[in-house]
């Protein structure tokens, strides 16, 4: 049984200051009337079980991000089905079994994939390739395991990580330590952090067929450098807004059990 609605929201990062998360969730609290507050706080790895345990005695509610989210997911008694899959928290909560869990990334990814093929829902068939294999890359393969016939290439500096990953799932998601094996994509998701505070870009547009979409994780103010090259090549991009945006939208629904005013934490993300 779920305790009352929380009145803390906290996430747990390292670093975390430069998060949207506090302005996306206090302006949604805000049009919702729901008298809590959602603070980002500064947890060093050797201090995060004593400051879960103190949080969850608090009957707090919040999100986990880099590097927590794998930790977060073995001090959970109870854990979302997908984020079993995913093998990591970005959500919890507490309710009378204690400490729950959940991946809302996953959410999230399918809401930014499907604003940028402009459709209700993922069409089948689709070749996705993705860069990187860490936490926000197995969200994109838990969320292309659900799709359609759906499979995913995946290349990441580190090899052995990509090929981990991919073992961890099935025949669908393949590893390739030659990133030009995944111009033949149909969607080009970037799960590194490459442009998020310099001007690089994790792959070669030039090489992309035509009619291939590019979605970058990676959120920046005036675009990233990937999602600009893409457009200045004429393909369709989009950068990772929409999926922060839907990921923190569906944490608010686990905590509270409504929707939040989506537009509001939009344009709250924007203004951060
Ligand atoms: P992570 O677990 O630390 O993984 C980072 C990934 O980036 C690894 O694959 C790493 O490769 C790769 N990488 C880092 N620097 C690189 C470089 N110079 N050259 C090549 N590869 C490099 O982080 P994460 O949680 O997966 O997040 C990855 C990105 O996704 C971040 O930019 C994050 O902001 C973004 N993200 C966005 C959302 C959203 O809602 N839009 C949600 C989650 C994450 P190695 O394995 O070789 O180190």
């Amino acid at each position: 049984m779920r305790r009352p609605p929380p009145e803390r929201l906290v996430l747990l990062g390292h670093p975390v200051a430069h998060s949207r998360s506090p302005q996306m969730h206090n302006a949604a609290l805000a049009a919702a009337g729901i008298r809590a507050r959602y603070e980002a706080l500064d947890v060093a790895p050797e201090q995060l079980d004593s400051t879960v345990r103190d949080l969850v005695r608090q009957g707090a509610a919040g999100n986990v991000t880099i590097p927590h989210k794998e930790r977060m997911y073995d001090a959970c008694a109870t854990l979302s089905p997908i984020a079993r899959r995913v093998g990591a928290v970005n959500t919890w909560w507490v309710d009378d079994g204690g400490l729950s869990g959940d991946n809302t990334d996953v959410g999230g990814l399918h809401e930014a994939v499907r604003r940028l093929f402009d459709v209700a829902t993922i069409p089948p068939n689709l070749k996705v390739g993705l860069l990187g294999a860490g936490g926000a890359a197995a969200a994109v393969v838990a969320a292309v395991e659900s799709w359609p016939s759906a499979t995913v290439r995946v290349h990441n500096r580190t090899g052995a990580r990509a090929r981990a990953l991919c073992e961890r799932f099935g025949a669908f998601a393949q590893s390739t330590d030659d990133a030009r094996a995944l111009a033949e994509t149909d969607l080009l998701v970037n799960a590194t952090s490459i442009g998020m505070r310099d001007d690089a870009t994790p792959f070669d547009v030039a090489t992309l067929r035509d009619g291939a979409r590019v979605l970058d994780l990676v959120y920046r103010r005036g675009g990233t450098p990937l999602v600009r090259a893409a457009r200045a090549r004429g393909l369709a991009a989009a950068d990772g807004l929409a999926m922060l945006v839907e990921q923190a939208a569906l944490a608010f629904e686990r905590w509270f059990g409504i929707a939040p005013d989506r537009p509001t934490m939009w344009h709250a993300a924007e203004d951060a």
